[in-house]
């Protein structure tokens, strides 16, 4: 992976390649970010940078033996643990066992999610974890050599978070590495990482993307059509991998449902908004996850509509925002509902019952509707 195939953050590569040409680059890095915004990638390409043979001064060559390797995540001098489930037949539970596999899940998604990345291990409803046992293979590993003379020797860690206690293992490694050795973290959520490690790494932060840089990327990469690609972008929230959901699982149009739903949840029949969410509930896991970032996207625009008086859409999804915007529905009721539909989001991926979740969404919509809180159902 190299600087350039990362999308956005600008800022962030100049931090770090500030710190590289200042010397000042610490043996301890933490890349962080929310979801989407690409933590894995842009510790992959610090990675190759540090490991290319004819580095550029803002970007590794992508072209010499170490790059080639690194772009394969197959260099011998780049160690790369991520969260997994013990094998059945193996005592122990070593990243090494799925590097295959690994390799395989970054050259096609390098923005898929953890989660993601342990579905397609089989993980089903296990959580995965980062064990004891890697750790110390990792501080194992780094005491060797590097296999270029005077090369750096790395370890990336994907989501730290996943260590748990066990991450006071690698607290000496942390602080006195071994020479020219360098540890790079990438995490999306600085409260679940141990804050013994916390406070001694630097940190790089990565920022949501910009709809202008989704955009870009998704007409570059994807050769999707300018106007999807703005479509898209506006609905992504900065999040890559949301972009990209939305791509490959397209949005037809979501909008006479959505219309429909409301309608009923308005006039308060009950029976019929629960049966539009089974017709919801037929869509399957991605449809619906659509459907639902589709309907908190609309939500955002009337909040934003009502600020401001400008939307960005245009149409009968305009006129229909324009409408809610009218109605006596607070502030607070609209943000209600976005947290319903963003939980709902949460379950469904992690496998919930679509057709039970969306009608427990279906109450939640109604009571926030009617500005009642639903705290008795939980
Ligand atoms: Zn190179």
């Amino acid at each position: 992976m190299r600087f350039s195939q990362i999308v956005g953050q600008q800022a962030a590569k100049e931090h770090f390649l500030n710190m590289w040409h200042h010397q000042q680059l610490p043996h301890a890095l933490l890349i962080h970010g929310n979801e989407g915004t690409g933590v894995l990638p842009f510790a992959l390409a610090i990675s190759q940078f540090i490991l290319c043979e004819n580095r550029q001064s803002a970007d590794a060559c992508g072209q010499c033996p170490a790059c080639t390797q690194a772009s394969k995540l197959a260099h011998p001098d780049l160690n790369i643990s991520f969260p997994s489930i013990k094998p059945e037949k193996k005592k122990e539970n070593l990243s090494t066992y799925y590097i295959d596999d690994f390799r395989k899940f970054v050259a096609q998604s390098p923005y898929g999610t953890t989660f993601d990345w342990l579905q397609s291990t089989g993980a089903e409803n296990k959580q995965g974890n980062i064990s004891a046992e890697e750790c110390r293979s990792m501080i194992e590993k780094l005491a060797l050599k590097s296999h270029v003379e005077n090369g750096y020797k790395i370890l990336l860690v994907w989501r730290p978070e996943f260590l748990g206690k066990e991450g006071n293992i690698l607290l000496k490694l942390i602080e006195e590495p071994p020479a020219r050795t360098i540890l790079i973290l990438a995490a999306e959520v600085l409260e679940q990482i141990l804050p013994t490690i916390l406070s001694r790494v630097q940190r790089i932060k990565l920022l949501p993307l910009r709809q202008e840089e989704i955009a870009q990327a998704l007409s570059d990469r994807e050769q999707t059509d300018v106007h999807q690609a703005q479509r898209i972008a506006m609905m992504a929230s900065g999040n890559f991998h949301t972009a990209l959901q939305l791509l490959h699982h397209p949005v037809n149009d979501l909008l006479p449902a959505t219309k429909h739903w409301f309608n009923m949840l308005f006039v308060r029949r009950g029976i019929d908004a629960s049966k539009a969410m089974e017709e919801q509930a037929k869509e399957g896991r991605e449809g619906i996850k659509n459907f639902l970032i589709y309907v908190e996207h609309l939500l955002q625009a009337v909040i934003r509509f009502r600020y401001t008086g400008q939307c960005r859409l245009g149409g009968e999804e305009l006129d229909f925002i324009q409408k809610l915007a009218k109605t006596p529905l607070t502030q607070a009721a609209i943000e209600q509902m976005i947290d319903a539909l963003n939980r709902m989001g949460f379950y469904i991926q992690r496998n919930a019952n679509a057709k039970i979740q969306l009608q427990a969404l279906n109450i939640e919509m109604m009571y926030a509707i009617q500005n009642k809180k639903v705290s008795s159902l939980n």
